[in-house]
């Protein structure tokens, strides 16, 4: 029989085209926004300080960050992974330390029905960040990706981890395959954890269909 697997996909970079936050903070939020991130890559700032003290540095309102996610991209094979993964009985988890609103705005209008776990953003005279998926244990991040692991996953299962960015070191780690490219694949390589490039999830369906 088949070993059965389990995918965890981050959203920002990975399944969209463009890091969708990085992009709308890059856009819309006054000066400040870079010393913030790198406080936060830094792990200085927790994603939940950096995150609010970012958003109150943007006055956009709904409707012209609605309009901005609509033209934000993903990559075209990442449906028929999907796919193939369904078929083959895979359960695909997307985790994303990203917002609810642009996630479910991009994956309903490609019609892709997939189980994700984000943080929210509010509008309430300003943006609010709301964080249902917080791991009190971890202290740092806004969805935990290590903890939504740990939680989600099953011994009996391989866990293969796909992502691009910061905040998929730790869930890197603690998995037992990963597919990695931009900044993750340089941490993975700087901590010696061996990782599948890729650039398109072409390159993982490809990967996976000749190794099991
Ligand atoms: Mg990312
Ligand atoms: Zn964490």
């Amino acid at each position: 029989m088949a070993k059965r697997l389990m995918f965890f996909v981050d959203f920002d970079g990975t399944i969209s085209r463009e890091d969708v936050c990085y992009t709308m903070v890059k856009t819309f939020a006054r000066e400040g926004w870079a010393e913030l991130n790198t406080l936060w890559e830094e792990g200085t700032l927790s994603t939940g300080d950096c995150a609010q003290a970012t958003l109150d540095l943007i006055s956009a309102l709904p409707e012209e960050l609605t309009a901005f996610f609509a033209r934000m991209e993903i990559d075209p094979a990442f449906p028929v992974f999907l796919q193939w993964a369904k078929e083959q009985n895979h359960p695909v988890y997307i985790l994303s330390d990203g917002y609810a609103n642009y996630i479910d705005l991009i994956l309903k209008r490609e019609r892709i029905d997939a189980e994700y776990y984000a943080n929210i953003m509010e509008y309430r005279e300003g943006w609010h960040i709301h964080m249902p998926h917080l791991n009190p244990e971890c202290g740092k991040c806004g969805v935990c990706k290590q903890g939504k692991i740990a939680e989600l996953s099953h011994p009996d299962f391989t866990k293969i981890y796909i992502g691009d960015g910061y905040s998929d070191l730790c869930p890197a780690r603690h998995s037992d395959m990963v597919f990695a490219k931009r900044t993750l694949a340089d941490l993975c390589g700087q901590e010696g954890i061996f990782v599948y490039n890729f650039q398109s999830f072409n390159d993982i369906l490809s990967k996976m269909q000749e190794i099991f």
